[in-house]
């Protein structure tokens, strides 16, 4: 693979399953030193044994997103080990429940928007003082289609992933002219794990609306975040991506 990111130090968050693992993976083959970081220990350490295997650098650090004070440790403890950050990708995140607005617990609401949307600001808020002293960076937040569009059942998610964006916009507004580029990368319906909870007629009904016929692979989604980290895409921020099949499209 093209040594986009050598010498250079990634983190990820959520990386030890699905999506984020995908994108730890492409950050250590592409020749970067990798901090999976996660809330599953146990995920963490399998992701940490993969890349190690193939010859890559990685070391887990736990981290609760949604608490802001673990999103400090998590860059304290990424510049004590490898001394720089220069790429983060703020992806751990869950579904929430299934339920029309009036039957949603606000203590589920409060969760998802804890992990899925006011870690974004958490993790920019610690990642970009250090980007700053390392010369620059890249930050990749993970929102999804429903950052661009609503959907029924799902009020939590679909505010906190319409947020992510409005998170990325802003950091790019303030922080593009200092050297680091902020953008937001917005999934289809991808296989992994967060989609276990679905039975076999619900995942069937979720292809019947990308217009490509299947759902996603995290590979798929990881390929695009490894480019907007990557310097290739020197030109290219505050923006959000769609890698959705053309589930918006239709
Ligand atoms: P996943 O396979 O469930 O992986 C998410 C990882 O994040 C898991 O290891 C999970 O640990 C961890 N995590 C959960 N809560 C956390 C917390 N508070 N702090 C730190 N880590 C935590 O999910 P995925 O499908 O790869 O999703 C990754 C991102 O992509 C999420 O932001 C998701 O919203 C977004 N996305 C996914 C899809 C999709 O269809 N899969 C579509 C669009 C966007 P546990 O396993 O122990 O919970």
């Amino acid at each position: 693979m093209e040594q986009l990111f050598k010498g250079k130090v990634a983190l990820v968050t959520g990386a030890g399953s699905g999506i984020g693992e995908a994108i730890a993976m492409l950050y250590a083959g592409g020749g970067a030193k990798v901090i999976v970081s996660d809330v599953n220990e146990a995920h963490g350490a399998k992701v940490v044994a993969a890349i190690k295997d193939k010859g890559g650098e990685a070391a887990f650090v736990k981290c609760d997103v949604s608490i802001a004070d673990e999103c400090k440790q998590l860059v304290d403890k990424t510049l004590e080990l490898y001394g720089r950050l220069d790429i983060a990708c703020n992806n751990a995140g869950i579904g929430g429940e299934s339920k029309p607005i009036a039957e949603y617990s606000v203590e589920m609401y409060n969760k998802v928007i804890g992990i899925n949307l006011n870690s974004v600001f958490y993790g920019m808020k610690y990642q970009l003082p250090a980007m700053l002293k390392s010369g620059g960076g890249a930050i990749v937040n993970i929102s999804s289609i429903l950052g661009v569009v609503g959907t029924a059942n799902a009020a939590a998610y679909v505010a906190a992933k319409h947020g992510v964006i409005g998170l990325t916009e802003t950091a790019a507004a303030e922080y593009s002219a200092q050297g680091v580029r902020i953008n937001a990368v917005c999934p289809g319906y991808i296989n992994t794990p967060l989609l276990d909870m679905m039975d076999a007629k619900t995942k069937a009904a979720l292809i019947g609306l990308h217009p490509m016929g299947r759902l996603g692979n995290a590979s798929e989604v990881a390929e695009l975040v490894i480019w907007l980290s990557s310097d290739k895409a020197s030109f290219v921020t505050g923006g959000h991506y769609l890698v959705d099949g053309a589930y918006t499209a239709v």
